[in-house]
């Protein structure tokens, strides 16, 4: 594709991405080592979409929108940590902490056992769970591990049907799946639930590993993958919205028809050979005439999404010396200790402050940080009661100052994976050969995370790579699955309840 030189308004790159969130940079990342020429146009002024940052003016912080939470078995993630040279900043948690109720701690490490009874020692110890709940318990996870699939694809049929009691279901497959998951059990794909437990915590013994970044979100995007984007020529454009991407021919889509440019707010028109959209599911429809791609954009009306609120908190000293925490039976549901966390020294927090960060998933009970709504808390009430929680569990919190609070909540912080939703994620191929999508909601076989959108923007560079026959070997390889859970882990077949 040739830009008309006689227009200074008009340009051309080989491809376009649309989108700076984790799915447009792996997209583009992925593409330009290859040699091919990217220019990536984000609406905002910084990368990283809904895993990122925020200015903090009391504290002096760029803070993270919210602790964001890797696993061993993110590996296209970790693919993108290692191309940026920031795979030294991804730390691994050997161990989780389970706070009960009356304040016990209860750690969640692997014994010696092969995958997938590494965690079994653990899930057996709990102290809150009573002999017949593990009992329960265990008999539920061995149906979820054989029945690979549920008629309707619904997990709360499922809880029913092993008969498993509401306090188990309160005390374990609510926090786990909550945090994983960011919705009510209600509302859950089995598919997506058994994949957390199959693939993250069984089938190999690295998966469930919790994996954190040692620096800060704005060093993430403003060192580490900004520097990787760069040193492969892709040109990154900041406050540069993408108004229109524009078809030809113009009015329906045939045989033949192809995205011949995009018009930016500024007025500016693009033209590329090859372009990937990688914006959230409520942007797409806005990109497109009304009558073209109304099969995606009718797709992408219909994603519904749930909301994350987190708790920042600085103290005048350190409350605790884990470094996180799963809180049970609270509204608090993780506390990660922010100061312990980042070795990595890129923040300016007052000397002396300790920062922690309590994520509360799925929070529709909470209001944002606009005000006080009827039926709902206030910003005010939430963080009192988050410091109440932290002070009934580390009693150093009732001696400490509150130096500085904050409430973050992303109302769209993920999709929900409700039932069948993979009915309606599409894939990065578009009908238009020239025009992939990308982003944590199209078709990964992921949920909302960030491996799913990392995911998502290899698989549609892949498909550009592939059409231009260069070597498109992007994917990650899989963790493989133990000897034992080979045997103990149902891959296909027809559900068997
Ligand atoms: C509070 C919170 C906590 C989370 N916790 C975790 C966690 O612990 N672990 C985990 O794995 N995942 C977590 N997630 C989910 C994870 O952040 C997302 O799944 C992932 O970041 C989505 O990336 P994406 O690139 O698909 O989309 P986005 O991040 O939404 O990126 C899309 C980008 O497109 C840009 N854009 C939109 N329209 C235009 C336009 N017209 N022109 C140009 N640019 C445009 C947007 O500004 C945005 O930057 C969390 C999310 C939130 C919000």
């Amino acid at each position: 594709m040739t830009a008309d030189s006689s227009d200074p308004n008009r340009q051309t790159q080989q491809v376009v991405v649309v989108g700076g969130g984790l799915a447009g940079i792996a997209a583009a990342l992925a593409i330009a080592r290859q040699g091919l020429r990217v220019s990536l146009y984000e609406s905002r002024p910084r990368l990283g979409g809904r895993a990122s940052f925020v200015e903090d003016r009391a504290s002096g912080d760029l803070i993270d929108n919210c602790q964001h939470v890797s696993m061993g078995c993110c590996v296209n993630f970790q693919q993108l940590c290692r191309w940026a040279d920031a795979d030294p900043h991804l730390v691994e948690e050997s161990r989780l902490h389970f706070i009960a109720r009356d304040g016990k701690v209860n750690p969640l490490r692997a014994a010696w056992l092969p995958a997938p009874m590494h965690l079994l020692p653990s899930f057996l110890s709990l102290s809150y769970l009573t002999l017949s709940e593990k009992g329960r318990l265990m008999l539920g996870l061995r149906k979820l591990l054989q029945t690979p699939r549920m008629p309707g694809d619904d997990f709360a049929e499922f809880l029913k049907l092993c008969r498993q009691p509401e306090s188990l279901i309160e005390r374990f497959w609510k926090p786990v799946l909550v945090s994983a998951l960011s919705e009510d059990l209600e509302r859950i794909s089995y598919r997506y639930a058994r994949q957390v437990f199959c693939q993250g915590f069984f089938e190999n013994r690295q998966g469930w590993t919790v994996q954190l970044l040692n620096c800060s979100l704005g060093y993430f995007y403003d060192h580490l993958l900004t520097s990787a984007l760069t040193r492969h020529q892709v040109e990154i454009h900041l406050n540069d919205a993408v108004k229109k991407i524009e078809i030809t021919p113009p009015d329906s889509v045939s045989q033949g028809s192809r995205v011949c440019s995009l018009k930016l707010a500024s007025g500016k028109i693009i033209t590329a050979a090859d372009f990937v959209v990688a914006v959230p599911p409520w942007r797409v429809g806005s990109l497109f005439e009304p009558d073209v791609l109304t099969n995606i954009t009718s797709q992408a009306a219909q994603f519904e999404t749930a909301p994350i609120a987190s708790v920042h908190l600085w103290f005048d000293r350190p409350i605790t010396t884990l470094r996180h925490a799963v809180l049970m039976d609270r509204v608090s549901q993780w506390m990660f200790n922010r100061t312990a966390i980042l070795t990595h020294q890129d923040q300016s927090t007052p000397a002396g402050w300790s920062c922690y960060q309590v994520v509360i998933s799925n929070a529709r009970e909470l209001k944002n940080e606009e005000g006080e709504s009827a039926g709902r808390k206030s910003s005010e009430q939430i963080i009192e009661q988050v410091v109440r929680e932290l002070a009934e569990i580390w009693p150093e919190v009732k001696h400490a100052e509150l130096k500085h609070a904050r409430l973050i909540t992303d109302q769209r912080a993920v999709f929900s994976p409700l039932p069948m939703i993979d009915q309606i994620r599409p894939h990065q191929q578009t009908e238009i050969p020239n025009l992939q999508l990308a982003g944590d909601w199209t078709e990964t076989g992921w949920p909302a995370t960030m491996e799913g959108a990392v995911r998502s923007g290899f698989l549609a560079a892949r498909n550009i790579l592939r059409q231009r026959g260069l070597p498109s070997e992007i994917m990650a390889s899989e963790l493989p699955a133990g000897k034992l859970s080979r045997i103990l882990i149902a891959r296909s077949g027809p559900a068997d309840l």
